[in-house]
């Protein structure tokens, strides 16, 4: 059974950036698991960690120390070129602007990742339609993303990171640039990706959506309110 998998896994992930003013701990020792399936909201104040911590699972940054292991892979042991590579195949990342490209189309920038990664070597053209389908803008393949709205854009972003089939989809606010209606469609995107298997990641500040996942973590000043929340009941002597 696939239920009780741990597919992400943060031990003890401190990360310390280095400033004119000084080393800034960002991260102060997190543990954090997500099982296969899981559905998870990220929340907490701006400057909290959020993307910190999201940087970690997706390999973008890695940890000053503490370990990172994604879909079976220890990301800590790999060099920037492998997370890279390792990235374009394991997760699916969605950001708040959307970041697709603007000079090729729709349907070329859900093509680009498995060019990249070299999955799919099938037709891909046609795979990439198939995901716009899914997405629900089949109709806007062949129109580049600054013709098509926010929404639509985000749509885009969302096939393209499914392109490789990722088990692991990671959102940094994808919905915080988006109309309420936009927002609630992608939100109700996610919730059918996981009804599919996929395991998801979103951080995001809008209360309204966090309340309607399953699981919600709220990071304070570099900290995971959950495990605090247990340091207090141990420190009460429990
Ligand atoms: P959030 O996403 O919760 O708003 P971030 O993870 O982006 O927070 O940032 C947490 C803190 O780390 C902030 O104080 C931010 O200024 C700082 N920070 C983020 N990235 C860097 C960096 N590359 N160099 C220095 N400080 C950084
Ligand atoms: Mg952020």
């Amino acid at each position: 059974m696939s239920e009780n998998k741990s597919l992400i896994t943060l031990e003890s992930v401190e990360k310390i950036y280095k400033t004119k003013a000084g080393p800034l701990k960002v991260l102060k020792g997190v543990n954090f698991r997500v099982n296969e399936g899981e559905f998870v909201a990220i929340v907490g104040p701006s400057g909290s960690g959020k993307s910190t911590l999201i940087n970690m699972i997706t390999g973008i940054d890695r940890p000053t120390s503490g370990e990172v292991y994604v879909a079976g892979q220890r990301l800590t042991h790999l060099n920037e070129n492998q997370v890279a590579k390792w990235r374009g195949r394991n997760v699916g990342v969605v950001f708040q602007f959307f970041q697709l490209l603007p000079t090729i189309t729709v349907l070329e920038n859900v093509m680009l990742p498995m060019h990249y990664v070299g999955t799919y070597k099938g037709n891909r053209r046609e795979r990439a339609m198939e995901l716009l389908e899914l997405v629900d803008i089949p109709d806007v393949a062949d129109k580049y993303p600054s013709q098509i709205s926010g929404g639509q854009q985000q749509r885009a972003a969302i096939a393209r990171a499914l392109s490789n089939d990722p088990k692991v989809i990671v959102g940094d606010e994808p919905t915080g640039n988006l109309d309420t209606v936009s927002a609630g469609l992608i939100f109700a995107l996610f919730e059918e990706l996981v009804s599919q298997g996929k395991t998801i990641v979103m951080v995001t500040h809008d209360r309204d959506l966090a309340g309607q996942v399953p699981r919600v973590e709220e990071v304070r000043d570099g900290q995971l309110m959950s495990e605090t929340e247990i340091d207090q009941r141990l420190v009460a002597g429990r």
